[in-house]
């Protein structure tokens, strides 16, 4: 049996390490934005070179907050992928504003720039790109359109923490960043939590105050907030695996060359495209073919995991139908129909791979 993810696995490397920082912070009862949740603050926000980093509740609520905070507001447009989570543009229309969604780069999947910038109306505020899979976005053209247009940018971080572009990490590249720590995340907890990274001083007491029911003192509230503060106990065990984040990338990165160099050379199959602007952390490793299902089916009946992120690109969702009528991105579309992520974690060691491998070169030969 080869899972998408091995959770157990790691948490075992360092379970010594968590369960001495959890039964300490058990003891010392400080469970809401106690000293855990301030000392990962700060080490986030050194590791990714960020002026600021706020723990909240979920990516989700980062994504939501960081668009309050960029000064999004009703009638605003936003322009993003298709080709994503649904939370991204869930976010989008928290705040009221409505999600523009424009086609992805077939190789890359991320959100198409010269279509991006064919989609600006007077109505345009933000953009909101997603480094997908773990790969960033050409954020020097993202920040050059930004500017050209006068938008600001929201970097959705979710599969990307430790990715960068040059020596500058995603999430401090625009406006602010929004990263979240689901379980099977690069960086995951042992629950839900989210990070808005930004290099504002403005914007940061504007989060700070905005995940503590709009409160900047205790019992003074200057506006309408929310309950959105990362968890103490989450933030234990996301200290600990921040130390081993690199690692785990590398890792992944490991696995996603062993897998690259053995699927580009099979019919039927196209490996996901490193463009080589920035470093990619492989969140998924996601390949193409017309033969998908055909794939995936064989894998299960192997014990071997697989999943198809993303099946339904937003526009086409139930929740977006009359919102997007009429809309087609033809692109998207296309990767829907023939994307498969096979599993990829840091512990993931080769012969594993190679089960895996072998299996898809069995199925297409
Ligand atoms: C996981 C994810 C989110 C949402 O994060 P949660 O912590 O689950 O709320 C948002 N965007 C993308 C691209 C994601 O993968």
């Amino acid at each position: 049996m080869i899972p998408m993810v091995d959770l157990k696995g790691q948490y075992l490397a360092i379970k010594d390490e968590i369960d001495a920082g959890l039964l300490q912070a058990l003891e010392k009862t400080q469970f809401i934005l106690g000293p855990n949740v301030q000392a990962f603050e700060r080490e986030t926000a050194e590791y990714l070179g960020a002026e600021h980093a706020i723990g909240v509740a979920s990516g989700t609520d980062a994504l939501h907050l960081g668009l309050i905070a960029a000064g999004i507001r009703p009638g605003d447009e936003v322009i993003t992928t298709p080709f994503t989570f649904i939370a991204t543009a869930e976010a989008i229309r928290y705040v009221g504003a409505t999600p523009i969604f424009v086609d992805i780069d077939p190789a890359t999947f991320n959100i198409d720039l010269a279509k991006a910038e064919a989609a600006i109306t007077e109505r345009t505020r933000a953009l909101l790109p997603v480094h997908l899979f773990g790969q960033p976005v050409d954020m020097q053209a993202v920040g050059a359109l930004a500017e050209k247009h006068g938008l600001s940018v929201v970097e959705d971080c979710a599969q990307s923490f430790g990715a960068a572009v040059g020596q500058r990490k995603t999430g401090t590249l625009g406006a602010v960043g929004a990263f979240s720590f689901f379980p099977s995340k690069n960086l995951g907890g042992f629950g839900d939590g989210g990070l808005v990274t930004t290099n504002s001083a403005a914007m940061a007491e504007h989060l700070r105050v905005l995940r503590n029911h709009g409160s900047w003192k205790q019992y003074h509230h200057s506006e309408i907030g929310f309950n959105s503060r990362l968890d103490e106990l989450q933030a234990v065990i996301l200290r600990a695996k921040l130390k081993h984040i690199d690692r785990y990338n590398d890792s992944r990165r490991r696995v996603a060359h062993r897998y690259t160099s053995a699927l580009k050379e099979m019919a039927d199959v196209t490996p996901p495209h490193e463009d080589g602007i920035g470093r990619h952390v492989y969140h998924q490793y996601t390949l193409l073919s017309e033969r998908r299902d055909e794939i995936m089916q064989a894998l299960r009946g192997n014990d071997i995991a697989c999943a198809v992120y993303y099946p339904i690109p937003l526009h086409q969702q139930e929740v977006f139908a009359e919102a997007c009528r009429g809309v087609e991105l033809p692109v998207a579309e296309s990767v829907s129909a023939q994307c498969l992520s096979l599993p990829i974690f840091p512990e993931m060691t080769d012969e594993q791979v190679d089960t895996v491998i072998g299996v898809i070169r069995e199925t297409v030969a």
